[in-house]
């Protein structure tokens, strides 16, 4: 077990089982990671705002809040932690719909620990490096400052700006769909395509104007992306 202690990691479990959580719980725990747990969707996302985790373990039917909008939402934040769903057999319709919301992997309920663990790691690993930051050539963007970086230039963006910016460096190099990008800014709220073309346009500002070349593309009709520059 000391060897695994080394590679010990910060998992968040938000899970309404308390069964169930509390087996996760000593599993991890047992075998060296950090464990933290929250029993319902609405403290289990503001937990998962305030950062510091390395893989969340999210079960899919929560009180307050499910697991698919408590996705959305921390992803609409530009939170790039790796996420693994849990959901029960009979929903899942529900688990592919969670990777449409951001989720990075599923295990189906009755799961054994061991394959548990084996998941957490290999999300973890998948989403290597441990920064959340986000990277296409000489443009990143780190959710937790809410800074982009430009050429060395560093400049701050809306929570709206960052969770664009974030989306389409995700996809890069393929092109984000207006429809994607509505819902990761706006989710079921609404935002139209004015309002997007709107945020899109100060985020040339901010990210394309004062350089030689835009990065950010038109794909008319259809979305944005982002283009790697030489
Ligand atoms: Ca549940």
């Amino acid at each position: 077990m000391a060897n695994d202690s080394r590679n010990g990691l910060r998992v968040l479990v938000i899970e309404d089982q308390h069964d169930i959580a509390a087996n996760i719980w000593d599993f991890l725990e047992r075998r060296g990671h950090a464990v933290d747990h929250c029993g319902d969707g609405v403290s289990g996302l503001a937990r998962a705002m305030g950062g510091g985790f390395d893989v969340i373990v999210l079960d899919l039917g929560l009180p307050r809040l499910d697991g698919l909008d408590l996705c959305r939402q921390l992803r609409a934040a530009g939170h790039g932690v790796p996420v693994l769903m849990l959901t029960a057999r009979d929903t899942l319709d529900d688990k592919l719909r969670g990777f449409g919301e951001g989720a990075d992997d599923y295990m189906v309920k009755p799961f054994a620990m061991r394959e548990l663990e084996a998941r957490i790691r290999a999300v973890h690993r998948r989403v290597q490096p441990a920064s959340d930051t986000l990277e296409l050539g000489r443009l990143s963007y780190d959710p937790a400052t809410m800074l982009a970086t430009r050429e060395g230039r560093k400049v701050p963006l809306t929570r709206l700006q960052g969770s664009i910016l974030a989306t389409l460096l995700r996809d890069a190099p393929k092109v984000t769909s207006h429809q994607r990008l509505l819902q990761v800014a706006w989710g079921d709220d609404g935002g139209d395509i004015a309002a997007l073309h709107t945020q899109v346009y100060e985020l040339r500002v901010l990210i394309d104007r004062p350089f030689a070349q835009a990065m950010i593309r038109s794909v008319r009709g259809i979305g944005y992306r982002l283009v790697e520059l030489p």
